[in-house]
């Protein structure tokens, strides 16, 4: 049975001091509830990670960066590999999202190191895909996303892929306010199974963890997270006040 997730995407907020304290509440948040039904895991910024870690039971909480660097080592200023990341105890990755390919010009090649050094180092990746509203509009998505997943993740292995999440992101819902619907999200989400049983079989599109990311909040999870392909979320603004985090934690 595949894991039902949601994972905070915190972006470039908070100070270190903030972080800890919400991650802090977000920690005592899961110990007390007895009724969670999917693993939680926060991504925090590279400054927060040791200080997130030292204060959350890494058992309950999953602790993830946003990026890392396409090589392992070296005369790289300013970038944090994947190996660093790593010895910091967080277990995840959030690689490739829309922001980092817009803003900073990731492509499919620096991804697919990422991947590969993220995955050498340990880490688990939740590998986001997702097209732009022109791309929506013009009726290409399939192919936009198809090609994502292709030129990115398709020269794993069919073991490798047991520590990939996907993480479908429709651009022109992220921080916008606008969630896809449920059966627009349940379509792609369908469509990426699809993909992944063609490529590696049914056993591992059956056991792949697919996440909706897209203004997802406690109102609308429930709906979301009601269809058979949405594994769970991948939530940004949402994720940034322990009590809305935690009401899409429950969504299931
Ligand atoms: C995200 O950045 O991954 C995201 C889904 O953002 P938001 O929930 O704010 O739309």
């Amino acid at each position: 049975m595949r894991k039902k997730i949601v994972a905070g995407n915190w972006k470039m907020n908070t100070t270190v001091p903030e972080g800890v304290e919400l991650a802090q509440q977000v920690n005592a948040a899961v110990a007390a509830a007895s009724d969670i039904k999917c693993d939680v895991i926060i991504g925090v910024p590279f400054t927060h990670l040791t200080a997130v870690k030292a204060v959350i039971d890494i058992d309950k909480v999953g602790l993830a960066a946003q990026n890392c660097a396409d090589h392992t080592s070296g005369a790289y200023t300013g970038e944090v590999a994947a190996p660093m990341v790593a010895s910091t105890g967080a277990n995840y990755v959030i690689l490739g999202h829309s922001e980092r390919r817009g803003y900073y010009n990731e492509t499919p090649a620096m991804l697919k190191e990422k991947v590969d050094l993220a995955l050498a180092s340990g880490l688990k990746v939740i590998f986001c895909c997702g097209e732009s509203l022109d791309e929506r509009e013009q009726g290409i998505f399939k192919q936009v996303i198809g090609d994502e997943l292709r030129e990115s993740l398709f020269h794993l292995d069919a073991q490798q892929m047991a520590n990939i999440v996907i993480a479908y992101e429709p651009i022109w819902a992220i921080g916008t306010g606008k969630t896809a619907t449920s059966d627009q999200a349940q379509e792609v989400h369908a469509f990426i199974r699809g993909m992944l049983a063609q490529q590696y079989g049914a056993q591992v599109a059956d056991d792949t963890t697919i996440l909706y990311g897209g203004s997802c909040k406690p109102s609308n999870a429930p709906e979301l997270f009601a269809k058979p392909d949405i594994d769970g979320g991948l939530i940004g603004g949402a994720s940034l006040k322990a009590d809305s985090f935690m009401g899409i934690v429950t969504a299931f």
